[in-house]
C-alpha cells in the first residue's frame, strides 16, 4: 500500500507519544469514501476457503489467509472462531475490528460459544490498546444491517474504536476528513 504524506517527523509517532499532536491526513478514508479500487485490501491467494465464505468479502479473504500474510492483510491476531484485523479505513486512530471467521450476518447465525469468543476478543484488544496506546476509553459498535451502516452486511464485525481526552476536533467539520497520527502499518506493528 502506498504510505500517507506526513506533516510530522516518523520518529515522533511512537508509543511514546500516543496523543494526537502530529497531524496525519487520512488519505487512506478518502479513497474509501470515493470508492477507489486502489484502496482495496491487496489480493492474498487463500490457503483454505472456510465453509460457507464469501469469496468477494474481505473479511472471508484474511479468514482463509495463510497467517505469513497477516501483514499484508493486517490482521492482529486468529483463534479457532475469531478475527482481529485492522480498520484499513478508520474512523480513528487504532480502530480495530472483531470479527467471526465464518460468513454469518446475523447475530442469531453465531453459536453461543462463538458470541462468547468475540466478546473475550473484544475485551481482550481493549486492554492491550489501553497498554499500548494509552487509550482511556472505547466506543464498540456493531452495524447490524446495510440499513444500520454496515459496509459488508453480509459478515458480522464489532468496530472497536479507542478514544483520547480532546481526540475530536474541528477536521471533520471544517474539512469532511478525519485526522489520524499513524499509519496503519506501525499500528499493526505496535498492537501485534
Ligand atoms: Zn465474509
Amino acid at each position: 500500500m502506498s504510505m500517507p504524506q506526513s506533516t510530522a517527523p516518523r520518529d515522533s509517532m511512537t508509543a511514546m507519544d500516543p496523543h494526537p499532536h502530529d497531524i496525519l491526513w487520512a488519505p487512506w478514508r478518502l479513497a474509501y469514501v470515493q470508492g477507489d479500487a486502489a484502496a482495496r485490501p491487496p489480493t492474498v491467494e487463500p490457503a483454505a476457503w472456510r465453509a460457507g465464505a464469501d469469496r468477494g468479502c474481505f473479511l472471508c479473504r484474511a479468514a482463509a489467509a495463510a497467517p505469513e500474510h497477516d501483514r499484508t492483510l493486517l490482521v492482529l491476531a486468529r483463534s479457532a472462531s475469531t478475527l482481529v484485523i485492522v480498520n484499513r479505513f478508520p474512523y480513528a486512530n487504532g480502530h480495530l475490528l472483531v470479527a467471526p471467521l465464518d460468513h454469518r450476518a446475523g447475530l442469531a447465525d453465531l453459536e453461543r460459544d462463538v458470541l462468547a469468543e468475540l466478546q473475550q476478543r473484544l475485551a481482550e484488544w481493549c486492554d492491550r490498546i489501553a497498554a499500548r496506546m494509552e487509550a482511556q476509553g472505547f466506543n464498540i459498535g456493531l452495524n447490524l444491517g446495510a440499513v444500520a451502516g454496515a459496509g459488508v452486511p453480509g459478515h458480522l464485525h464489532w468496530h472497536l474504536v479507542p478514544r483520547w481526552p480532546g481526540d475530536v476536533n474541528f477536521m471533520p467539520t471544517v474539512a469532511g476528513v478525519r485526522v489520524l497520527p499513524q499509519a496503519l502499518e506501525s499500528l499493526w506493528e505496535q498492537l501485534r
